[in-house]
Protein backbone atom coordinates (compact mmCIF):
# COMPACT_ATOMS: atom_id res chain seq x y z
CA UNK A 1 0.00 0.00 0.00
CA UNK A 2 0.52 3.65 -0.92
CA UNK A 3 -0.56 7.38 -0.50
CA UNK A 4 -0.22 10.20 -1.98
CA UNK A 5 -2.06 11.48 0.68
CA UNK A 6 -2.21 9.50 4.29
CA UNK A 7 -4.80 11.46 6.43
CA UNK A 8 -4.33 9.91 10.56
CA UNK A 9 -7.68 10.76 11.80
CA UNK A 10 -11.37 9.66 10.60
CA UNK A 11 -13.41 11.68 12.18
CA UNK A 12 -15.19 14.79 11.01
CA UNK A 13 -12.33 17.02 9.86
CA UNK A 14 -10.52 14.50 8.25
CA UNK A 15 -13.13 13.29 6.60
CA UNK A 16 -13.88 16.52 4.74
CA UNK A 17 -10.42 17.00 3.88
CA UNK A 18 -10.58 13.79 2.27
CA UNK A 19 -13.96 14.63 0.22
CA UNK A 20 -12.80 17.57 -0.42
CA UNK A 21 -9.03 16.82 -1.89
CA UNK A 22 -11.42 14.15 -4.04
CA UNK A 23 -13.48 16.89 -5.18
CA UNK A 24 -10.18 18.49 -6.42
CA UNK A 25 -8.85 15.67 -8.13
CA UNK A 26 -7.04 14.68 -5.76
CA UNK A 27 -7.69 10.93 -4.51
CA UNK A 28 -5.19 8.92 -4.06
CA UNK A 29 -5.97 9.08 -0.19
CA UNK A 30 -5.74 6.82 2.94
CA UNK A 31 -7.56 7.60 6.10
CA UNK A 32 -6.10 5.85 9.09
CA UNK A 33 -8.47 5.33 12.66
CA UNK A 34 -7.10 3.36 15.43
CA UNK A 35 -10.80 2.48 16.25
CA UNK A 36 -13.83 3.22 14.01
CA UNK A 37 -14.78 6.55 12.64
CA UNK A 38 -16.41 9.40 14.41
CA UNK A 39 -15.44 7.47 18.04
CA UNK A 40 -12.66 10.40 19.06
CA UNK A 41 -15.15 13.62 19.96
CA UNK A 42 -17.05 13.49 16.64
CA UNK A 43 -19.84 11.25 17.77
CA UNK A 44 -20.21 12.74 21.34
CA UNK A 45 -20.97 16.49 20.08
CA UNK A 46 -24.72 17.69 20.50
CA UNK A 47 -24.47 19.11 17.23
CA UNK A 48 -24.84 23.31 17.74
CA UNK A 49 -24.27 25.32 14.83
CA UNK A 50 -23.33 29.20 15.05
CA UNK A 51 -22.02 32.02 13.54
CA UNK A 52 -22.20 34.34 16.63
CA UNK A 53 -18.23 33.94 17.19
CA UNK A 54 -16.14 36.77 19.17
CA UNK A 55 -13.71 36.61 15.85
CA UNK A 56 -14.42 38.09 12.23
CA UNK A 57 -12.26 35.01 11.13
CA UNK A 58 -14.39 32.54 12.88
CA UNK A 59 -17.42 34.03 11.82
CA UNK A 60 -16.42 34.09 7.94
CA UNK A 61 -15.50 30.27 8.74
CA UNK A 62 -18.68 29.48 10.01
CA UNK A 63 -20.55 31.41 7.27
CA UNK A 64 -19.18 29.30 4.64
CA UNK A 65 -19.94 26.25 6.53
CA UNK A 66 -23.04 28.04 6.85
CA UNK A 67 -23.48 28.29 2.86
CA UNK A 68 -22.05 24.21 2.13
CA UNK A 69 -24.56 22.90 5.15
CA UNK A 70 -27.47 24.57 3.18
CA UNK A 71 -26.47 22.98 0.14
CA UNK A 72 -24.89 20.04 1.44
CA UNK A 73 -27.51 17.34 -0.17
CA UNK A 74 -27.13 18.20 -3.08
CA UNK A 75 -23.47 18.51 -3.03
CA UNK A 76 -23.00 16.01 -0.56
CA UNK A 77 -25.96 13.43 -1.37
CA UNK A 78 -27.02 13.61 2.60
CA UNK A 79 -28.82 15.51 4.67
CA UNK A 80 -26.56 17.59 7.04
CA UNK A 81 -29.76 18.03 9.48
CA UNK A 82 -29.04 21.45 9.28
CA UNK A 83 -32.01 23.28 11.73
CA UNK A 84 -31.87 26.62 11.71
CA UNK A 85 -34.18 27.40 15.41
CA UNK A 86 -31.05 29.89 16.43
CA UNK A 87 -28.66 30.69 19.39
CA UNK A 88 -29.67 33.01 21.93
CA UNK A 89 -27.19 34.78 24.35
CA UNK A 90 -28.42 35.78 28.19
CA UNK A 91 -26.47 38.47 30.17
CA UNK A 92 -27.47 39.32 33.69
CA UNK A 93 -24.73 42.67 33.66
CA UNK A 94 -24.14 45.90 31.80
CA UNK A 95 -20.86 44.55 31.06
CA UNK A 96 -21.82 40.73 30.17
CA UNK A 97 -24.24 42.62 27.48
CA UNK A 98 -21.48 45.00 26.60
CA UNK A 99 -19.51 41.69 25.27
CA UNK A 100 -22.33 40.55 23.42
CA UNK A 101 -22.92 44.37 21.97
CA UNK A 102 -19.67 44.79 20.82
CA UNK A 103 -19.81 40.75 19.14
CA UNK A 104 -22.75 41.72 17.66
CA UNK A 105 -21.12 44.65 15.63
CA UNK A 106 -18.22 42.80 14.53
CA UNK A 107 -20.59 39.50 13.55
CA UNK A 108 -23.06 42.17 11.55
CA UNK A 109 -19.98 43.24 9.82
CA UNK A 110 -18.91 40.17 8.77
CA UNK A 111 -22.00 39.42 6.86
CA UNK A 112 -24.52 37.89 9.54
CA UNK A 113 -27.05 40.81 9.56
CA UNK A 114 -29.80 38.62 10.77
CA UNK A 115 -27.83 38.76 14.42
CA UNK A 116 -29.35 41.05 17.32
CA UNK A 117 -29.35 42.52 20.06
CA UNK A 118 -32.33 41.48 22.61
CA UNK A 119 -34.45 43.45 25.13
CA UNK A 120 -35.33 41.53 27.99
CA UNK A 121 -38.97 41.38 26.84
CA UNK A 122 -37.98 39.95 23.34
CA UNK A 123 -35.51 37.40 25.51
CA UNK A 124 -39.28 36.29 27.05
CA UNK A 125 -40.89 35.76 23.50
CA UNK A 126 -37.63 34.11 21.97
CA UNK A 127 -37.79 31.96 25.01
CA UNK A 128 -40.50 31.80 27.39
CA UNK A 129 -39.21 28.91 29.57
CA UNK A 130 -36.01 30.96 31.12
CA UNK A 131 -36.55 32.86 34.65
CA UNK A 132 -34.36 35.58 35.68
CA UNK A 133 -33.50 38.76 35.34
CA UNK A 134 -31.30 39.77 32.56
CA UNK A 135 -29.78 43.33 31.49
CA UNK A 136 -30.25 41.98 27.76
CA UNK A 137 -29.01 39.24 25.08
CA UNK A 138 -28.18 38.26 21.77
CA UNK A 139 -29.91 36.24 19.20
CA UNK A 140 -29.30 34.94 15.27
CA UNK A 141 -32.34 33.22 14.46
CA UNK A 142 -30.22 30.61 11.50
CA UNK A 143 -27.94 29.29 14.20
CA UNK A 144 -29.27 26.38 15.54
CA UNK A 145 -28.62 22.65 15.12
CA UNK A 146 -26.54 19.96 12.44
CA UNK A 147 -25.89 16.27 12.76
CA UNK A 148 -22.45 15.57 13.71
CA UNK A 149 -22.56 11.93 12.37
CA UNK A 150 -24.50 12.30 9.22
CA UNK A 151 -22.17 14.98 8.28
CA UNK A 152 -19.26 12.99 8.64
CA UNK A 153 -20.38 9.96 6.86
CA UNK A 154 -21.83 11.85 3.63
CA UNK A 155 -17.95 12.98 3.73
CA UNK A 156 -16.90 10.02 4.00
CA UNK A 157 -18.82 7.66 2.15
CA UNK A 158 -18.89 10.15 -0.78
CA UNK A 159 -15.17 9.90 -0.52
CA UNK A 160 -14.73 6.37 -0.79
CA UNK A 161 -17.18 6.61 -3.51
CA UNK A 162 -14.45 8.85 -5.50
CA UNK A 163 -11.48 6.05 -4.36
CA UNK A 164 -10.31 7.30 -0.95
CA UNK A 165 -9.37 4.39 1.17
CA UNK A 166 -10.18 3.44 5.09
CA UNK A 167 -7.92 1.21 7.58
CA UNK A 168 -9.64 1.26 10.68
CA UNK A 169 -8.33 -0.12 14.01
CA UNK A 170 -5.06 0.18 13.52
CA UNK A 171 -3.11 3.39 15.06
CA UNK A 172 -0.62 5.43 13.52
CA UNK A 173 2.71 4.51 15.51
CA UNK A 174 5.38 6.88 13.71
CA UNK A 175 7.16 8.26 10.56
CA UNK A 176 9.84 7.91 8.70
CA UNK A 177 11.57 11.12 8.40
CA UNK A 178 14.43 11.89 5.77
CA UNK A 179 15.78 15.52 4.87
CA UNK A 180 13.09 16.93 6.89
CA UNK A 181 9.94 15.00 4.78
CA UNK A 182 8.19 12.45 6.15
CA UNK A 183 8.72 9.56 3.81
CA UNK A 184 6.50 6.87 5.10
CA UNK A 185 3.95 5.66 8.06
CA UNK A 186 4.60 3.11 10.67
CA UNK A 187 1.15 1.45 11.28
CA UNK A 188 0.67 -2.01 12.95
CA UNK A 189 4.49 -2.70 12.06
CA UNK A 190 4.20 -1.72 8.56
CA UNK A 191 5.98 1.49 6.90
CA UNK A 192 3.40 2.99 3.94
CA UNK A 193 5.12 5.09 1.99
CA UNK A 194 3.46 8.66 1.64
CA UNK A 195 3.41 11.60 0.05
CA UNK A 196 2.02 14.24 2.14
CA UNK A 197 0.36 13.50 6.23
CA UNK A 198 -2.31 14.99 6.95
CA UNK A 199 -2.95 15.34 11.05
CA UNK A 200 -6.75 14.99 11.49
CA UNK A 201 -6.32 13.60 15.17
CA UNK A 202 -8.46 15.82 16.99
CA UNK A 203 -7.46 16.08 20.72
CA UNK A 204 -5.16 13.38 20.24
CA UNK A 205 -3.10 15.71 17.32
CA UNK A 206 -0.27 16.72 19.59
CA UNK A 207 1.00 13.45 20.50
CA UNK A 208 0.69 12.02 16.74
CA UNK A 209 2.69 15.27 15.88
CA UNK A 210 5.42 14.61 17.88
CA UNK A 211 6.30 11.22 16.63
CA UNK A 212 7.38 13.59 12.96
CA UNK A 213 8.99 16.30 16.06
CA UNK A 214 6.34 18.28 15.01
CA UNK A 215 5.04 20.87 17.55
CA UNK A 216 1.24 20.89 17.94
CA UNK A 217 -0.09 22.73 20.84
CA UNK A 218 -3.12 20.80 20.86
CA UNK A 219 -4.45 20.09 24.32
CA UNK A 220 -7.61 17.95 25.71
CA UNK A 221 -10.70 19.46 27.61
CA UNK A 222 -13.14 17.41 29.38
CA UNK A 223 -16.48 18.28 28.23
CA UNK A 224 -19.66 16.73 29.94
CA UNK A 225 -23.39 16.48 28.64
CA UNK A 226 -26.18 15.70 31.09
CA UNK A 227 -29.39 14.32 29.32
CA UNK A 228 -32.65 14.25 30.41
CA UNK A 229 -35.24 11.20 30.36
CA UNK A 230 -37.32 11.71 27.17
CA UNK A 231 -39.24 14.56 28.09
CA UNK A 232 -41.75 17.27 26.00
CA UNK A 233 -41.37 20.12 28.63
CA UNK A 234 -39.48 21.70 26.17
CA UNK A 235 -40.06 22.59 22.47
CA UNK A 236 -37.84 21.12 20.05
CA UNK A 237 -37.55 24.19 18.16
CA UNK A 238 -36.19 26.24 21.70
CA UNK A 239 -33.29 27.68 20.37
CA UNK A 240 -30.04 26.74 22.04
CA UNK A 241 -29.84 29.39 25.37
CA UNK A 242 -26.60 30.47 26.23
CA UNK A 243 -26.03 31.97 29.98
CA UNK A 244 -23.39 34.35 29.58
CA UNK A 245 -21.96 34.05 33.41
CA UNK A 246 -20.91 30.66 33.34
CA UNK A 247 -21.52 29.17 29.42
CA UNK A 248 -24.51 26.93 30.79
CA UNK A 249 -26.65 25.93 28.41
CA UNK A 250 -28.93 23.66 27.26
CA UNK A 251 -31.09 22.15 23.78
CA UNK A 252 -33.50 19.91 23.10
CA UNK A 253 -31.90 16.93 20.69
CA UNK A 254 -34.23 13.75 19.91
CA UNK A 255 -37.41 14.64 22.91
CA UNK A 256 -34.63 14.65 24.98
CA UNK A 257 -33.02 17.80 26.36
CA UNK A 258 -29.21 18.18 26.88
CA UNK A 259 -27.63 20.27 29.74
CA UNK A 260 -24.11 21.54 29.33
CA UNK A 261 -21.86 23.54 31.76
CA UNK A 262 -17.80 24.45 31.29
CA UNK A 263 -16.07 22.56 34.30
CA UNK A 264 -11.51 22.89 34.29
CA UNK A 265 -10.88 19.61 32.46
CA UNK A 266 -10.02 16.35 34.76
CA UNK A 267 -6.77 16.85 37.47
CA UNK A 268 -5.80 13.32 36.87
CA UNK A 269 -5.73 11.82 33.21
CA UNK A 270 -6.49 14.71 30.99
CA UNK A 271 -7.95 12.01 28.61
CA UNK A 272 -10.73 10.94 31.17
CA UNK A 273 -14.09 11.03 29.74
CA UNK A 274 -16.48 9.32 32.83
CA UNK A 275 -18.95 11.56 34.09
CA UNK A 276 -18.87 12.86 37.55
CA UNK A 277 -21.87 11.83 39.51
CA UNK A 278 -21.91 15.22 41.56
CA UNK A 279 -21.30 17.69 38.37
CA UNK A 280 -25.13 15.60 37.17
CA UNK A 281 -26.35 16.56 40.73
CA UNK A 282 -25.07 20.44 40.58
CA UNK A 283 -26.28 20.84 36.25
CA UNK A 284 -29.64 19.64 37.36
CA UNK A 285 -30.16 22.13 39.81
CA UNK A 286 -28.93 24.92 38.44
CA UNK A 287 -31.18 23.57 35.31
CA UNK A 288 -34.16 23.87 37.72
CA UNK A 289 -33.70 27.05 38.49
CA UNK A 290 -33.29 29.09 35.42
CA UNK A 291 -35.83 26.88 33.85
CA UNK A 292 -38.35 26.41 35.91
CA UNK A 293 -40.21 23.48 34.15
CA UNK A 294 -37.21 21.38 34.33
CA UNK A 295 -38.03 20.84 37.76
CA UNK A 296 -40.18 17.59 36.00
CA UNK A 297 -37.58 16.03 33.73
CA UNK A 298 -35.15 13.62 35.31
CA UNK A 299 -31.59 13.19 34.36
CA UNK A 300 -30.48 9.57 32.84
CA UNK A 301 -27.78 9.17 34.63
CA UNK A 302 -26.66 6.23 32.50
CA UNK A 303 -27.31 8.42 29.17
CA UNK A 304 -25.39 11.24 30.38
CA UNK A 305 -21.63 11.33 28.46
CA UNK A 306 -18.58 13.05 28.19
CA UNK A 307 -15.93 13.64 25.08
CA UNK A 308 -12.94 15.88 24.55
CA UNK A 309 -12.90 19.33 23.20
CA UNK A 310 -9.22 19.73 21.67
CA UNK A 311 -7.82 23.07 22.56
CA UNK A 312 -5.29 25.53 21.15
CA UNK A 313 -3.87 28.43 22.88
CA UNK A 314 -6.21 31.11 20.91
CA UNK A 315 -9.18 28.39 20.99
CA UNK A 316 -8.95 28.83 16.85
CA UNK A 317 -8.42 25.49 14.89
CA UNK A 318 -4.90 24.52 13.28
CA UNK A 319 -4.88 24.66 9.58
CA UNK A 320 -1.38 24.82 7.15
CA UNK A 321 1.69 22.85 6.62
CA UNK A 322 3.83 22.71 9.94
CA UNK A 323 6.15 24.37 8.53
CA UNK A 324 8.89 22.10 10.93
CA UNK A 325 8.18 19.25 8.29
CA UNK A 326 8.01 19.88 4.54
CA UNK A 327 5.12 17.81 3.74
CA UNK A 328 3.24 17.76 7.26
CA UNK A 329 -0.15 19.23 7.08
CA UNK A 330 -1.97 19.70 9.95
CA UNK A 331 -5.84 19.91 10.46
CA UNK A 332 -6.88 20.05 14.35
CA UNK A 333 -7.14 21.93 17.51
CA UNK A 334 -10.99 23.22 16.52
CA UNK A 335 -11.77 24.26 20.40
CA UNK A 336 -14.71 22.08 20.37
CA UNK A 337 -16.20 23.87 17.01
CA UNK A 338 -15.04 21.15 14.70
CA UNK A 339 -18.20 19.66 13.38
CA UNK A 340 -19.69 23.44 12.85
CA UNK A 341 -16.27 24.15 11.07
CA UNK A 342 -15.84 20.78 8.71
CA UNK A 343 -17.64 21.81 5.59
CA UNK A 344 -15.66 25.11 5.81
CA UNK A 345 -11.90 23.60 6.95
CA UNK A 346 -12.31 20.73 5.07
CA UNK A 347 -12.34 23.00 1.81
CA UNK A 348 -9.96 25.22 2.96
CA UNK A 349 -7.46 22.63 3.85
CA UNK A 350 -8.09 20.49 0.47
CA UNK A 351 -7.17 23.92 -1.64
CA UNK A 352 -4.10 24.86 0.34
CA UNK A 353 -3.41 20.53 -0.10
CA UNK A 354 -3.77 20.76 -3.68
CA UNK A 355 -1.48 24.42 -3.78
CA UNK A 356 -4.79 26.63 -4.29
CA UNK A 357 -5.46 30.13 -3.12
CA UNK A 358 -7.51 29.31 -0.06
CA UNK A 359 -10.92 30.83 -0.62
CA UNK A 360 -10.84 32.83 2.59
CA UNK A 361 -7.67 34.13 4.26
CA UNK A 362 -6.65 31.46 6.54
CA UNK A 363 -2.80 32.68 7.56
CA UNK A 364 -4.36 33.41 10.79
CA UNK A 365 -4.67 29.67 10.92
CA UNK A 366 -1.37 28.70 10.21
CA UNK A 367 0.35 26.15 12.63
CA UNK A 368 3.90 27.92 13.46
CA UNK A 369 1.70 31.15 14.30
CA UNK A 370 2.81 30.25 18.00
CA UNK A 371 6.29 29.37 17.40
CA UNK A 372 6.82 32.99 15.60
CA UNK A 373 4.81 34.80 17.90
CA UNK A 374 2.22 36.06 15.81
CA UNK A 375 -1.25 34.09 17.17
CA UNK A 376 -3.71 37.05 18.02
CA UNK A 377 -5.26 36.81 21.34
CA UNK A 378 -8.28 34.52 21.40
CA UNK A 379 -11.77 36.08 22.04
CA UNK A 380 -13.67 33.17 22.40
CA UNK A 381 -17.65 33.89 23.40
CA UNK A 382 -17.61 30.03 24.64
C1 LIG B 1 -19.49 17.00 24.61
C2 LIG B 1 -19.07 17.63 23.32
C3 LIG B 1 -19.97 18.45 22.65
C4 LIG B 1 -19.59 19.04 21.44
N1 LIG B 1 -20.50 19.80 20.78
C5 LIG B 1 -20.15 20.36 19.59
C6 LIG B 1 -21.11 21.12 18.86
O1 LIG B 1 -22.23 21.32 19.30
N2 LIG B 1 -20.73 21.63 17.66
C7 LIG B 1 -19.47 21.45 17.15
O2 LIG B 1 -19.16 21.95 16.07
N3 LIG B 1 -18.55 20.74 17.84
C8 LIG B 1 -18.87 20.20 19.04
N4 LIG B 1 -17.94 19.47 19.74
C9 LIG B 1 -16.57 19.42 19.24
C10 LIG B 1 -16.42 18.43 18.13
O3 LIG B 1 -16.89 17.17 18.56
C11 LIG B 1 -14.97 18.33 17.69
O4 LIG B 1 -14.44 19.64 17.48
C12 LIG B 1 -14.83 17.54 16.40
O5 LIG B 1 -15.51 16.31 16.50
C13 LIG B 1 -13.38 17.31 16.07
O6 LIG B 1 -13.33 16.48 14.95
P1 LIG B 1 -11.94 15.84 14.52
O7 LIG B 1 -12.18 15.09 13.26
O8 LIG B 1 -10.91 16.91 14.50
O9 LIG B 1 -11.56 14.89 15.73
P2 LIG B 1 -12.12 13.46 16.19
O10 LIG B 1 -13.55 13.27 15.87
O11 LIG B 1 -11.72 13.29 17.60
O12 LIG B 1 -11.33 12.46 15.27
C14 LIG B 1 -9.93 12.22 15.46
C15 LIG B 1 -9.68 10.77 15.13
O13 LIG B 1 -8.26 10.52 15.20
C16 LIG B 1 -8.09 9.19 15.59
N5 LIG B 1 -6.71 8.99 16.07
C17 LIG B 1 -6.11 9.55 17.14
N6 LIG B 1 -4.84 9.11 17.24
C18 LIG B 1 -4.63 8.26 16.20
C19 LIG B 1 -3.51 7.48 15.76
N7 LIG B 1 -2.33 7.49 16.41
N8 LIG B 1 -3.67 6.70 14.66
C20 LIG B 1 -4.84 6.66 13.98
N9 LIG B 1 -5.93 7.38 14.38
C21 LIG B 1 -5.82 8.17 15.46
C22 LIG B 1 -9.14 8.98 16.68
O14 LIG B 1 -9.45 7.61 16.83
C23 LIG B 1 -10.31 9.81 16.13
O15 LIG B 1 -11.28 9.01 15.45
C24 LIG B 1 -18.28 18.85 20.92
C25 LIG B 1 -17.40 18.01 21.60
C26 LIG B 1 -17.79 17.40 22.78
C27 LIG B 1 -16.80 16.53 23.49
Amino acid sequence: MTADVAIVGAGVLGASIAWHLTALGIRDIVLFDRGEPGQGSTARATGGFRAQFGTALEVRLALLAREKLRRFREEVGVDAGYEPHGYLWLARTAAELETLRQANGMQRECGLAEARILDSAEIARVNPAVRGEFAGGAYCPTDGFIRALRILDGYLSGARKRGARLRTGVAVEGFRLERGKVTALRVAGEEIPCGTVVIASGAWSAAVAGMAGVLAPVSPLRRQVALTEPTSVLPASMPLTIFVEDGFHLRVRDGRVLLLLPTPGNSGDAFDTSVEPRWLDDIARIARERVPVLAEATIDRQGSWAGLYEMTPDHLPLLGFSGEVENLFLACGCSGHGVMFSPALGQLGAELLAGRTPSLDVEALRPDRFRKGKAAPGAALL
